[in-house]
């Protein structure tokens, strides 16, 4: 895929946010909030025993953060614990590295690409996956 597309599955996942709302029926909520960008949102999770049955989020932030919070709740819904875990600690290698080390990672999450040659961004990409990696523990 070419930095274009990228873009524009971001820019979708912005303007057309998967599982944002409200958390009311949500097992656990951890906030997570980045002043430096102004970003400040809310995961929600509710279990089914060990499976993340449910994952939202609301609140607010820039558009990388919002976008990465709403792929972040595609990709981990459905999973269990442990493979959720695994996708936080692969992104965050991910994010921090300079060779391409994909890990794990579903496809989808590459439009993140965007934003990890962007230092000040990598925090709004990682926001979200931090306050899930809060309501796993
Ligand atoms: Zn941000």
């Amino acid at each position: 895929m070419s930095e274009g597309i990228y873009k524009d599955v971001l820019m979708d996942h912005y303007r057309n946010p998967r599982n944002r709302g409200e958390l009311d029926d949500a097992d656990v909520v951890c906030r997570g909030s980045n002043p430096r960008c102004g970003d400040d949102i809310e995961v929600g999770v509710r279990f089914d025993g060990d499976c993340l049955a449910k994952v939202g989020f609301r609140g607010r932030g820039c558009a990388i953060c919002l976008a990465s919070a709403s792929m972040m709740t595609e990709a981990v819904t459905g999973t269990d614990r442990e493979r959720a875990q695994e996708m936080c600690d692969d992104l965050r290698h991910w994010m921090a590295s300079a060779d391409d080390a994909w890990g794990r990672l579903p496809d989808t999450l590459r439009a993140l690409a965007s934003a990890r040659s962007h230092p000040a961004r990598r925090r709004c990409v990682l926001l979200a996956w931090e306050a899930l990696e809060d309501a796993l523990q």
